[in-house]
This record gives structure tokens, sequence and C-alpha cells, in this order.
């Protein structure tokens, strides 16, 4: 079939008009080259179809939700049968307190756990638990890191007030010193030190945390009387079946899941020990949507699939594929690709490709050849990808590589990306 985007042009147009910049947040492509599709049809399994018809196997999987699979038929049957018995009720269903006791099974360090719809807000209810536990006011935040788009954290401070984040310090992660010097600052004022399990940022290359910084902020927290906030929202599940720093023994207080939990169904979750109960019980948070039970029996089932299959296996296979294929191929088209953190959540960068015309050239063709690939933000693998479906992607890879080759002298940068780096 031919790649076209006419509908896609068509319902832009409409947006533009109904709807502030025709889209707005993570998923508008406004950053991405007008190839992009803006609105898709459908999905299932690894693919998705976007309102032209076009096909892609998907390395977005909605940014992250897409876990087991798009339309992952357990998951659909539980959250059908809920939907038949009642969803949004005058109050929560059994369910809620067996998701409850699911989620404090799984996850080492959890006591308890409540629920919320989006990551933003389990953010912003974890910020909220440390300082009412402690009393405090500071949140150590790790500079440039991502967790939400409320007025403490979004990354366009458009609309927003200082006294927003008047007691927000920044740190830079992976680096102890700067994050005792943050202590050290703000010493009896500290409520709590927030950080993502490995750095997952924009237009950067992604970096583990360091064994030594993960049991050096937990050291720090207990020593200064704080509490260990991690922020699992994108990360959770997909690199373990447990906390990210469980590898390293180190155990937050609290942690933020969303996303993925119940496969693509909107819920979210603050999970937290006992030590930080106090806190919980304190505080006051809702929303009209959060005891909503459909989401929270496909979360229930979610979790069944995570601990009773080896999903995580598959998907770090099919993850490893792309990124040995890749490798080979660019080596053999002579360019250098930078590909960092884990397989399952790959960060594509060009070497020598200062404002990312490279990238973008090479994400443009290869998803006219059916890969949706993103060209600056990290890219997540599901465990319905199948080794085939890398296949594809490295066959459409493999022509867009041939394509920057050849047009790689009259590649311009995106006109936005050009403000905000330069033209080179
Ligand atoms: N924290 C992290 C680490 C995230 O990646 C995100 C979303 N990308 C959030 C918080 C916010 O989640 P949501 O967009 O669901 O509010």
């Amino acid at each position: 079939m031919v790649w076209t985007n006419t509908k896609n042009s068509e319902l832009r147009e409409r947006a533009q008009r109904v709807i502030p910049n025709g889209m707005y947040g993570h998923e508008s492509t406004i950053l991405l080259p007008d190839e992009y599709p803006q609105f898709f049809a459908r999905g299932e399994g690894s693919h998705i179809w976007d309102v032209d018809g076009n096909k892609y196997v998907d390395m977005m999987c909605a940014y992250g939700p897409n876990l087991l699979g798009y339309g992952f038929e357990p998951v659909e049957r539980a959250a059908a049968e809920q939907q038949a018995r009642g969803d949004t009720l005058t109050g929560p269903s059994e369910v809620m307190v067996t998701l409850a006791e699911t989620m404090v099974d799984m996850v080492s360090h959890a006591d308890w756990a409540m629920f919320c719809k989006n990551g933003t807000d389990a953010t912003s209810i974890a910020i909220v638990a440390a300082r009412a536990h402690t009393g405090r006011r500071k949140i150590l935040y790790a500079k440039g890191t991502y967790h939400g788009a409320a007025a403490w954290c979004t990354p366009r401070a458009n609309g927003v007030l200082p006294e927003d984040r008047a007691h927000i310090v920044y740190y830079e992660y992976n680096d102890l010193d700067s994050l005792e010097a943050a202590f050290k600052e703000h010493a009896d004022d500290v409520a709590g030190v927030l950080a993502t399990p490995f750095v997952h940022e924009v237009f950067r290359d992604q970096a583990l945390a360091e064994q030594e910084f993960a049991r050096g902020a937990r050291e720090l927290c207990d020593k200064y009387g704080a509490l260990l906030i991690l922020d699992e929202v994108r990360a959770g599940l997909r690199l373990a079946r447990d906390c990210g720093w469980e590898q390293y023994g180190v155990r937050p207080d609290l942690s933020c899941w969303g996303k993925c939990i119940a496969n693509g169904y909107p819920i979210s979750a603050v999970l937290g020990s006992d030590r930080v109960r106090k806190g919980a019980t304190e505080i006051y948070v809702t929303g009209s949507f959060w005891f909503s039970a459909v989401p929270m029996a496909a979360a229930v089932e979610t979790l069944k699939q995570v601990r009773e299959t080896d999903y995580l296996e598959r998907t770090i296979a099919a993850g490893q594929r792309l990124r040995d294929g890749l490798q080979q191929q660019a080596a053999s088209h002579g360019f250098t690709l930078r590909q960092s953190g884990p397989v399952q959540m790959p960060q594509i960068l060009f070497e020598d490709d200062p404002d990312f015309r490279l990238g973008y050239g090479w994400a443009v063709a290869a998803l006219k050849g059916g890969a949706y690939l993103h060209p600056f933000h990290n890219m997540f693998v599901s465990s319905a990808h199948t080794l085939d479906d890398m296949s594809v992607i490295l066959q459409a890879t493999d022509e867009a590589f041939e394509a920057v080759k050849k047009t790689r002298d009259s590649l311009k940068p995106h006109p936005i990306l050009m403000a905000l780096f330069g033209a080179h």
C-alpha cells in the first residue's frame, strides 16, 4: 500500500480550529517531522494503524502503557467482565482491595497502595504525603528529569509561579555530592528525594543509575530523616517485576506507578511502606474517576500476567534483537548510532548530529517503511513485539540508512528544533 497522509492532514486542520495548537502535551507531533501522523485509527498487538490506514510496527507503545500488546485478550476480558457489573459507581468495588493486595504482594517495599489516574497524580500525591509525614517542605528533584505536568514539575514554565516551585531543590542525578550539598543546605527541611530508576529524558542519551548513587541516596535520606520516592511511572514493569532499585538492594519509602500497570487502562498508583503510612492517612486526595473498577480489573489481570509469564524476558529479547541489528546496520552504512538505556526502553540518537537532522531524516524514512520510531524520545517494547516484528523494523531502517546516506547533504533541521539548538 502506498503511504499517504491525506486524512491526517484534514484532521489536523480541523483540530487546529478547536484544540489549542491543534494538540498539546507529549502526544502533540509538533516537534516531529510533518509526515508523522497525529491521529490513529486502531491498535492490535505490536501494531498501530494511522487514520490513513498506514500500518506500523509501533515502537512507542502509547508512550509506555502498552505492555502486553494492544487489545491483549485476557486483560480485555477482565475489563469487559467488570464493565458488565459496573465501572464508576457510588463507591469502589471489591477489586480495589484485590489490586492493593496484589501490588503490596508484588513490590517489596510496599505495605499499602492508593490509586489515581495519571502519573502526575501519583507523583503529586507522593510529595504531599512525604511533606505531611515529615512536616517538612523541600523536595529534592534531579535536574532535567520528568515527573509530570503539574505546576511543581511541568517542564514548560508558562503559567507557573516561582512560588509553585519554591520548595523544589534541584540536584544532579548520579552525583552524590550534589545530592548531599542539597541536603546540607536544607538539613532539617527535606521531606523527600525524588528520583526515577534511571535517566530517560528527551534529546539525550539515557543513563542507568549507578549503584553507589542509589545506595547513597538511601543513606542520605536515612541520615537526614527524609523519604526516598522512586518514580516508576515510565520504567515500572519494564525493568523488573519490582522497584528498579531492588537490584541494588535499595528500597524506597514511596513509589509511583502509572502508564502500563493496566495495559493501557487509565490508572496509576502510589505505593508506600508502613514508615510513611501516617502521612498517607493525613492527606486529602481524590478524583471522580479514581475509584472506577474497570481499570482496576484490567490492572489485576495485567499484574497476573506480569507475575506468571515470561513477558519481560520476551520483551528484552525483542529489544536486544533490534539493538544488535541496528548496531550492525549502522556500521555497514557508515553511521554511528548512540543506543542507550535498557534494550526494552531504547533511546536511539545519531553521533555527530547536533541538530538531530540525521535522526529525523532517518525516522521519517523508516516511518514510510512501516516502522514507527521516535527521533528524540525513548521508545518502548512490549511483549507482543516478536522477533519478526523487529525484522520488519530492521528492513525499514536498512532502507532508511540508505535514504539518509543519499539525501544527507540536503537534510534540514526541524524548524522548531533549529530555534532550540541553533543551526549548524
Ligand atoms: N513520571 C515519569 C517518570 C513519567 O515518564 C511520566 C510521563 N511520561 C510522568 C511521571 C507523568 O505521567 P502522566 O503523563 O501519566 O501524568
